[in-house]
C-alpha cells in the first residue's frame, strides 16, 4: 500500500445504529430518521486481501495511517495537525501498585490541543469540508471546543463553540486564541446543545455534536486500531475508558468489528470498562439496573468536565459494548480522581487529566468486583493533559 493515490475508497454508505436503515454517505448527514447515530460502513471484504497489519509499518505517524478505513476520499481534505498515534506507555510501577499483571497508559494528552477530542474533530471537520459545509458549530464541555477551533482554523472554516461558563480557563483561552466564535452559557453541555440547535435552524450551521454527525466516531475508532498495532497485533484483556458521550468506547468497539472483518482478529474482545464521575453517572446507573438505555442525570457535578455529560445520544451503544464484552460500568468521586492524578504522576511521569485519574481510581474497584484479576493486562486511557485543568479542583 505504498502508493500515493489522491483518492481513497472512503465509505460505501451510512447505517443507522438503531434500525439498520442505510443512506448514501456522500452528502452531509446528521442523525438518522430514527434520531440515532449513523455509522460509516466500508467495503472491508475487498480490503481484507489488501490491507494487513504489516502494510502499516511505513505509514505516517498520525491517525491517517488508517486512511483506508476512514471516510475522507480526497487526500487534500485530510485536515491534520499531527493527531493520534499517541504513545502506549508501559507502566510497571502503576501495575504493581494496582496488583494487576500489566498496565499501559494510552497517553492522549500528547494530541495537538492536549486531548483526544482532536481525533474526532480532525475527521469531522475534514469530512464536513469535503462535503461542502461552510459554517460549523458545536456544544462542548470544553476540550471538543478547542479541538473544533483548531481544526476549523486549519481548514479555514468559521465555527461557533458553546460551552458552560465554568469550563476550565486554559481551555477558554485556547478556544479564543484559535479564532472560534465562543459563547459561554450558564448551564451544562445539554443546554449548550439547545443553543447550537437554534443556530442550526436559524443560520444553517452544520452541527458537529458528539455522534450527531457520523465522523467524530470514525476519528476516535483509530484508538482501537492503534492499541492493536502498538501491542504488536493483539488486544489487551481490558480497556478502561472515561465516559462522557462515549464516542471513544463506541468507536473502539466498532474498530474491533472492522478488524475482525479484515481478518486481523477473531471474535475475542477486551472487556470494556466505562468509568464515570460519582456526580454524573447515567451509564453506571443504567448498567447496574440492566437497562438498555440511560436516563438523563439531574444536577450533574464533577470537575472532570469531559465526564459532565448528563445524557448521551449513544447511550445504547455504550451499554451494549460494555455488556457484550463482559465489562462493567463504575463511578468514582472527584477526590479519588484527584488522588490518582498524583499517583499516576509519581509512578509514570504523566500529568493526567481528572478523567485519566478516574480511570486509574476505578481499577481497584474493578478488582474488588472481580471484573479484573491479578493477571489482567489492561490499557488505561489518559484522555488529555492535566495542564488543561489548571485551577480546577474536586467538587464531590
Ligand atoms: C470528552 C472527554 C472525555 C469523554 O469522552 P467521550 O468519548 O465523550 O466519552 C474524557 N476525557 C476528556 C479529557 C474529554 O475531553
Amino acid at each position: 500500500m505504498g502508493d500515493k493515490l489522491q483518492f481513497l475508497p472512503g465509505a460505501t454508505h451510512l447505517e443507522c445504529t438503531y434500525t439498520g436503515d442505510t443512506v448514501e454517505s456522500e452528502s452531509l448527514q446528521g442523525l438518522s430518521v430514527a434520531g440515532k447515530p449513523y455509522f460509516a460502513r466500508y467495503d472491508l471484504s475487498s480490503l481484507r486481501s489488501r490491507l494487513h497489519l504489516s502494510d502499516l509499518s511505513g505509514k505516517r505517524s498520525d491517525l491517517w495511517r488508517y486512511e483506508e478505513v476512514l471516510p475522507v476520499r480526497n487526500r487534500d481534505f485530510q485536515i491534520s495537525l499531527g493527531e493520534g498515534w499517541t504513545p502506549l506507555l508501559d507502566s510497571p510501577r502503576l501495575a504493581s501498585r494496582m496488583g494487576v499483571g500489566r498496565v499501559w497508559i494510552k497517553d492522549e494528552g500528547q494530541n495537538p490541543t492536549g486531548s483526544f477530542k482532536d481525533r474526532g474533530l480532525s475527521l469531522a471537520v475534514s469530512r464536513a469540508k469535503e462535503l461542502g459545509a461552510t459554517e460549523l458549530a458545536l456544544p462542548s464541555a470544553g476540550n471538543a471546543g478547542s479541538a473544533a477551533a483548531a481544526y476549523c482554523a486549519a481548514a479555514g472554516i468559521p465555527v461557533h463553540v458553546v460551552v458552560p461558563m465554568d469550563t476550565p480557563s486554559p481551555i477558554l483561552a485556547e478556544i479564543r486564541s484559535l479564532g472560534a466564535d465562543l459563547q459561554l452559557l450558564n448551564g451544562l453541555i445539554t443546554d449548550c446543545g439547545r443553543l447550537v440547535k437554534k443556530g442550526v435552524e436559524d443560520h444553517g450551521w452544520f452541527d458537529l455534536s458528539t455522534l450527531k454527525e457520523p465522523y467524530r466516531v470514525e476519528g476516535k475508532k483509530t484508538m482501537g486500531y492503534e492499541i492493536f498495532e502498538q501491542l504488536g497485533g493483539r488486544l489487551p484483556d481490558g480497556i478502561v475508558y472515561p465516559t462522557g458521550g462515549g464516542t471513544g468506547l463506541i468507536g473502539m468497539w466498532k474498530a474491533f468489528d472492522e478488524m475482525e472483518t479484515l481478518g486481523w482478529i477473531g471474535p475475542e474482545r477486551p472487556k470494556m470498562f466505562s468509568i464515570q464521575a460519582a456526580g454524573c453517572a447515567p451509564m453506571v446507573l443504567a448498567w447496574e439496573r440492566g437497562d438498555l438505555e440511560a436516563a438523563t442525570w439531574d444536577n450533574a457535578a464533577t470537575y472532570a468536565s469531559g465526564l459532565r455529560v448528563p445524557a448521551a445520544v449513544g447511550d445504547f451503544l455504550i451499554l451494549r459494548a460494555v455488556r457484550e464484552s463482559g465489562g462493567a460500568a463504575v463511578a468514582v468521586t472527584d477526590h479519588d480522581m484527584s488522588d490518582w492524578v498524583d499517583i499516576i504522576g509519581k509512578d509514570t511521569g504523566i500529568f493526567a487529566t481528572p478523567e485519566g485519574g478516574a480511570v486509574a481510581a476505578a481499577v481497584p474497584v474493578l478488582m474488588e468486583m472481580g471484573a479484573l484479576d491479578s493477571n489482567a493486562e489492561v490499557v488505561l486511557f489518559n484522555t488529555g493533559s492535566g495542564l488543561k485543568y489548571a485551577g480546577a479542583s474536586p467538587i464531590i
